[in-house]
C-alpha cells in the first residue's frame, strides 16, 4: 500500500533532522526514514562542532537554539597560526561588525535535541530501524513488500558512502589527506572565548572551547606522525601535543580520546536529480580544518527553506535557489582546495606564502572581512 506524502527525508543524523524541521508545516507533510533507531545519543564527552555566527542565527530564527542544551559557548577571537608564530591571522568579532564569530557546541547534545524536536512536530512522521529501497521512476519509497511511500520530493542525508548516490550511479570524487582526526577532551589553561586553528608540520589543530571544565582538542594528524603522539594507548604522552599548542595551550592534562576518523573525504559530481536532492556528508564530506561541513548544509537548508513550498511540484529547486548553491558549493571546494594545497603540509611554497598571506590579511579590516566570508563562510 502507498503512503503520500509531500517530502520524504532519507536520514535522521543532523543534516536530515534539521531538513525536517525547517520544511514541515500544515501544507508539507514529512517523513523521516532512519536506518537505526531513531533514539537520543547520550553521552558526558563533549564533542566539539563549530558553528558560524549565520548558522547560530538560522537556529535562533526556527526557535532551535537552546544554549543550555546544546553546551554552547560563544567564540568571539580566531586565531590562526600558520606554522609559526609570527604569521597568525587574528579575527575578532568587534573588527568583522558581528557580536560573535559563532559557538562551540556538543554534537551529541544537538543531534538529540534535534531529534527530539522532530518527534514532537506533528507534521513530522519518523519510521526508523529499517534499509528502504527507491523506486525514482516512480518517486517512492519502498519500505518493505507490502508498504511504500509517494513522494513529491525526497532529500537523501544518509551520510558519507551513499548507498542511493551509488543507486544512481552519480560520481563521486575521492581525495584522501591520509591524515586522521582525532577528537580529545582534555584540561589545559588559555583564554576564554577564543578559538585557535594551528596548521603545523604534523598536521591541524583545532583548540576549543568544551563545556564547564573540560575542554576540547581536534587533533587532525598526518599518518605518518601518528605513532609520535599515541592518541589511543593508556600511555598516552601529552607532551607532544603540548608543543604542538604553544604558546595558546599550556598545562594541559586529563586527554581523553573521545573518537577518531580517518580523513577520506568525497564529493559528488551531481547533488540533485529533479525532485531529489542530495545534503550533508552524503552530498560532501569536508576536511574539518575550516569547520564547514554541517555549516554549508545549514546553508542550503536555509535556502531551500526560503522557497515557497505551494511552488514544490516536479522540480524541487528553482533555478536561482539552485545556482545560488551550485556557486557557493564550487567556490567552497576552491578554498578548501586552495587551503589544503598550501598549508597541510610544510611545503616550500607554504612556508613561503604563509608570512604573505597572514601579512596581508591583517592588514586591513576589509581583507579580513572577505577571507572571513570566503573561507571561514563567517
Ligand atoms: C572530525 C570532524 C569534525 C567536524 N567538525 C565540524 C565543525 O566544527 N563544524 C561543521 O559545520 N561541521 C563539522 N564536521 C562535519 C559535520 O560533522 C557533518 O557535516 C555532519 O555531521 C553531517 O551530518 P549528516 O546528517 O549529513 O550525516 P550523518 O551524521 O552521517 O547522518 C547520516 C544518517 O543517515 C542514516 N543512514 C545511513 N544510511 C541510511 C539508509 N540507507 N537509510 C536511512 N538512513 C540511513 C545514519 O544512520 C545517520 O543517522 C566535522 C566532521 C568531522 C569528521
Amino acid at each position: 500500500m502507498a503512503t503520500n506524502k509531500d517530502t520524504v527525508i532519507i536520514g535522521g543524523g543532523l543534516v536530515g533532522c534539521l531538513a525536517g524541521l525547517s520544511i514541515a508545516n500544515k501544507d508539507n507533510r514529512v517523513i523521516l526514514v532512519e536506518k537505526k533507531k531513531f533514539t537520543k545519543i547520550l553521552s558526558d564527552d563533549f564533542s566539539p562542532l563549530s558553528l558560524t555566527a549565520n548558522s547560530v542565527d538560522y537556529l535562533r530564527m526556527k526557535k532551535i537554539w537552546d544554549s543550555k542544551i546544546l553546551k554552547g559557548t560563544p567564540i568571539y577571537n580566531l586565531d590562526i597560526k600558520l606554522f609559526n608564530s609570527f604569521n597568525t591571522i587574528t579575527l575578532c568579532a568587534d573588527e568583522l561588525g558581528i557580536p560573535e564569530l559563532g559557538q562551540v557546541v556538543d554534537k551529541a547534545s544537538l543531534l538529540s535535541h534535534l531529534r527530539a524536536l522532530c518527534i514532537n512536530n506533528k507534521f513530522i512522521e519518523i519510521v526508523d530501524d529499517i534499509d528502504v529501497n527507491l523506486d525514482s521512476h516512480n518517486s517512492m519509497v519502498i519500505l518493505n513488500e507490502k508498504s511504500s511511500i509517494k513522494y513529491k520530493q525526497l532529500f537523501i542525508t544518509d551520510g558519507v558512502n551513499s548507498k542511493f548516490a551509488k543507486q544512481f550511479n552519480i560520481h563521486t570524487k575521492k581525495i584522501s589527506y591520509d591524515q586522521t582526526s582525532f577528537i580529545l577532551n582534555c584540561s589545559y589553561d588559555s583564554s576564554e572565548n577564543s578559538a585557535v586553528q594551528i596548521f603545523s608540520k604534523r598536521g591541524v589543530f583545532a583548540v576549543l572551547p568544551g563545556y564547564k571544565k573540560v575542554k576540547s582538542i581536534v587533533a587532525t594528524i598526518h599518518n605518518k606522525y601518528i605513532n609520535n603522539y599515541n592518541f589511543e594507548s593508556t600511555i598516552f604522552d601529552e607532551s607532544h601535543l603540548q608543543k604542538d599548542l604553544l604558546p595558546y595551550v599550556r598545562n594541559l592534562h586529563n586527554t581523553k580520546l573521545i573518537y577518531s576518523h580517518p580523513l577520506n573525504t568525497s564529493r559528488l559530481d551531481k547533488w540533485h536529480i529533479n525532485n531529489i536532492i542530495f545534503l550533508g556528508n552524503s552530498s560532501q564530506l569536508l576536511h574539518p580544518f575550516g569547520a564547514q561541513g554541517f555549516n554549508f548544509s545549514v546553508d542550503c537548508i536555509k535556502k531551500i527553506n526560503s522557497i515557497n513550498t505551494e511552488a514544490l511540484d516536479g522540480d524541487l529547486l528553482n533555478s536561482q535557489v539552485k545556482a545560488e548553491i551550485i556557486n557557493k558549493r564550487h567556490s567552497l571546494f576552491l578554498g578548501i582546495d586552495f587551503v589544503s594545497s598550501l598549508l597541510m603540509k610544510s611545503t616550500l611554497l607554504g612556508n613561503i606564502s604563509s608570512p604573505f598571506i597572514s601579512g596581508i590579511i591583517n592588514k586591513s579590516s576589509l581583507i579580513k572581512k572577505r577571507f572571513s566570508k570566503r573561507i571561514l563562510n563567517i
